[in-house]
C-alpha cells in the first residue's frame, strides 16, 4: 500500500484552538457542570503543600465516610464492626483495621455497597471486564464523569495535550466506545472527541496501514496506547521500514511499561513516554509529569495507600484506592489488586502530588513458588529484554505451580537460545517449580485488547466461577 509522505508533527492548529477554546468549553458547559471550576482547582491544588493536600483529602473522606455510614449497609456494618463512632473521623488504627473493599465484594455485594438515597437519574452505571477476564459491576455518579474528565484532562497536560488536540488511540474493544454511524455522531468525533483510533484486541496488517493513513491525514501530536500495543506499533513501523511516523508525547496506560518497552516506544515514534496508571473504576491514579520520576497520584479525587502484603517484600504492597468524590457507589479502601511502592523523593518538577515510584502490575502477575515465594512477574521482562531473537514471551503458571514459557521466535531463535531462556528464568524458578518451554506462532491478547506477560490460571479459575 502506498503511502502519502508524512512530515512530523505539526505545532498547534487554527483547528485545534479553535476545538479547544469554543467548542469543548461549550459542550462541557452543556454536558458536565462542574467539570471547569475543577479542572481550574485541580490546576493550583496540583502545586500545595503535601500537608495542605491531606487536609483537603481528609475533608473529603470525612465527608463520604458519613455518607456511607448513613446510607450504605455494606459500610454502616463494617465500621460498626471496626468499632467507630458517628460523627468523629476514625484515627490511623482505626482506619487500617477496616477490611479492604475486595473486586469479589463487588461483585457478591453490588448492591450493599450502592447508597439507598442516591437518586437514580444521577448515576450512571458501568463495568470493566477485569484483567482475569471477571467483569465487575459498578456506578459513577454522572457529576463524578465532569471531575474525572478534569483530572484526565490536568494529567494530558503534563504531556502538552489539551482538550481539542488530535490524539491518535491504540485501546482495546472499549465498552464506551461511541457509535460513529450518523451524521451527528461524525460531527461529535470530528469537532469534539477528535481521536484516530485503532481496536488492539485484534488487528491484521491493513489495519495498521489503514491506521497509518488516518494518522498521516490527523496528523495527531499525541498517542495514548496500552504500553504493548505502542510496542505493536514501533515493531509495525520498524518493519515496514516507516520512520517519519513521529509523535511529540506518547502516554501510555494500564500494562506495566519496562524500560526496554519505553526505548523502543521512543526511539521509533519519536516522542517522550509519559506513563499512566489507572482503571475503570476510578479513572486516573496516577502519571508521569515531565520529570519522569515517578508517577504523581490524583490525590484531590483519590486517596491511595500502599499496603503491606505478608506475599510482597517491603517497600512493595498493594494499591488500594478510596474515591473520595463518587457516592453512588462509594469505593472505600478498594483493593484494586496491583502492587506499587512509593516514591520518598520529592519531585522536581514542584507538585506536591504524592509520587508511586513505580507500580509492578497485578498481584496475579507474580508466579508463586513453594514456600511461600514469589517472584514479580513484570520484573522477569527484564530477563528477556535483550534477546533480540525472542519477539514475544508470556508466562503462564498452572494451577499446579508448574510454568510454561510461551516464545513466539524471531529470526535468529535456535536452540542455544532456547537453552539460554531456561537457564535465565531457572535462576528466578531455583528448580523449586517443573519449567516448559512451548513455542507460539502468536500470543493473543484479552478481548479488552491487554496483553498479559504472567497468566496465573488458578486467578483466571476462579475469576470464571465467580462469573456463573
Ligand atoms: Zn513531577
Amino acid at each position: 500500500m502506498k503511502m502519502e509522505a508524512y512530515s512530523g508533527p505539526p505545532p498547534r492548529r487554527l483547528g485545534e484552538r479553535l476545538a479547544g477554546g469554543v467548542v469543548f468549553p461549550a459542550w462541557a458547559r452543556r454536558e458536565h457542570a462542574g467539570y471547569h471550576r475543577f479542572r481550574r482547582d485541580l490546576e493550583q491544588s496540583q502545586f500545595a503543600a503535601p500537608a495542605e493536600l491531606e487536609q483537603l483529602q481528609q475533608r473529603r473522606l470525612g465527608k463520604l465516610l458519613e455518607y456511607a455510614n448513613v446510607h450504605c449497609p455494606l459500610y454502616r456494618e463494617r465500621f460498626r464492626a471496626a468499632g467507630w463512632r458517628e460523627g468523629e473521623m476514625p484515627d490511623a488504627a482505626a482506619w487500617r483495621s477496616l477490611p479492604l473493599l475486595t473486586k469479589r465484594d463487588l461483585q457478591q455485594h453490588g448492591s450493599a455497597i450502592e447508597s439507598e438515597a442516591f437518586p437514580r437519574a444521577q448515576r450512571q452505571r458501568n463495568q470493566t471486564g477485569g484483567s482475569t477476564g471477571s467483569p465487575l459491576q459498578f456506578q459513577v455518579d454522572r457529576a463524578r464523569f465532569a471531575t474525572r474528565m478534569a483530572s484526565t484532562h490536568r494529567h494530558n497536560a503534563w504531556a502538552g495535550h489539551q482538550p481539542g488536540d488530535w490524539m491518535a488511540v491504540l485501546w482495546g474493544a472499549r465498552l464506551d466506545a461511541h457509535a460513529q454511524d450518523g451524521l451527528w455522531d461524525r460531527c461529535r468525533e470530528r469537532l469534539l472527541y477528535r481521536t484516530v483510533e485503532l481496536n488492539t484486541s485484534s488487528v491484521t496488517l491493513p489495519d495498521w496501514d489503514r491506521f497509518v493513513q488516518a494518522v498521516r491525514r490527523r496528523r495527531p501530536r499525541f498517542l495514548l496506547a496500552y504500553a504493548r500495543a505502542a510496542v505493536a506499533l514501533a515493531e509495525y513501523l520498524d518493519g515496514c521500514g516507516i520512520g517519519d511516523l513521529r509523535f511529540h508525547a506518547i502516554i501510555t496506560s494500564a500494562e506495566v511499561l519496562s524500560p526496554a518497552h519505553r526505548q523502543i516506544i521512543e526511539c521509533t515514534l519519536g516522542g517522550r513516554v509519559f506513563n499512566r496508571y489507572g482503571c475503570r473504576e476510578v479513572s486516573v491514579i496516577a502519571s508521569e509529569c515531565a520529570a519522569h520520576s515517578g508517577m504523581h497520584v490524583n490525590a484531590e479525587a483519590l486517596l491511595v495507600e500502599v499496603v503491606p502484603d505478608p506475599g510482597l517484600s517491603a517497600p512493595w504492597g498493594r494499591v488500594v484506592v478510596t474515591d473520595l468524590l463518587n457516592f453512588s457507589m462509594p469505593l472505600i479502601r478498594y483493593d484494586i489488586g496491583d502492587v506499587a511502592r512509593w516514591s520518598e523523593a520529592p519531585c522536581v518538577c514542584g507538585r506536591g502530588l504524592p509520587m508511586l515510584a513505580e507500580v509492578q502490575g497485578r498481584t496475579t502477575e507474580f508466579l508463586r513458588l513453594p514456600g511461600p515465594r514469589v517472584v514479580s512477574g513484570p520484573a522477569l521482562t527484564l530477563v528477556f529484554a535483550d534477546l533480540s531473537s525472542v519477539r514475544q514471551v508470556q508466562i503462564v503458571q498452572r494451577p499446579s505451580q508448574e510454568v510454561i514459557l510461551k516464545v513466539v521466535p524471531g529470526a535468529g531463535y535456535d536452540a542455544g537460545v532456547r537453552a539460554e531462556l531456561r537457564q535465565r528464568l531457572d535462576l528466578y524458578l531455583r528448580g523449586s517449580v517443573p519449567l516448559a518451554i512451548e513455542e507460539v506462532d502468536a500470543i493473543p491478547c484479552l478481548a479488552s485488547g491487554k496483553y498479559l506477560f504472567v497468566v496465573q490460571e488458578a486467578a483466571a479459575a476462579e475469576a470464571t466461577v465467580l462469573e456463573r
